[in-house]
């Protein structure tokens, strides 16, 4: 699947240091980076009404382009704060599962909370 997530982080930091740029990176402006790259992800999409699929190989080619924007930045918030992405999202996913349960969220498109309502309702009961 090609380089890791680490690898990958080295290479986005040699780009950033190669130009003197860790100087503009600080959490604030690289989380405001990540949202509007998004939001350029979102842009794809946009007014196109009933299509919400990657159907055409120019909309394929602009989502990748933005996609890969987003996820440099993540990188990059990631190396700024010198997180273990890996690790942060191993921990997320636990977190989620016991936010989520399988017997409960299976197939539906609820919010957690929805899932911790039903449980206060098993407990009054
Ligand atoms: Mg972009």
């Amino acid at each position: 699947m090609g380089d890791s997530i680490r690898e990958l982080t080295k290479k986005a930091a040699a780009f950033r240091d190669e130009r003197d740029w860790s100087q503009f990176h600080n959490p604030k402006d690289l989380a405001i980076s990540i949202s509007l790259e998004a939001a350029e992800l979102l842009e794809i999409f946009q007014w196109s009404g009933p299509d919400t699929e990657a159907d055409t190989e120019e909309k394929l080619a602009k989502i990748k382009e933005e996609l890969a924007d987003v996820l440099m930045y993540c990188l990059l918030l990631g190396d700024r704060l010198d997180l273990d992405i890996p690790e942060i999202i191993e921990a997320k996913l636990e977190k989620n599962k016991k936010k989520y349960p399988v017997d409960q969220a299976y197939g539906k498109a609820d919010k957690y909370t929805a899932y911790l309502a039903n449980k206060e309702k098993g407990r009054a009961l």
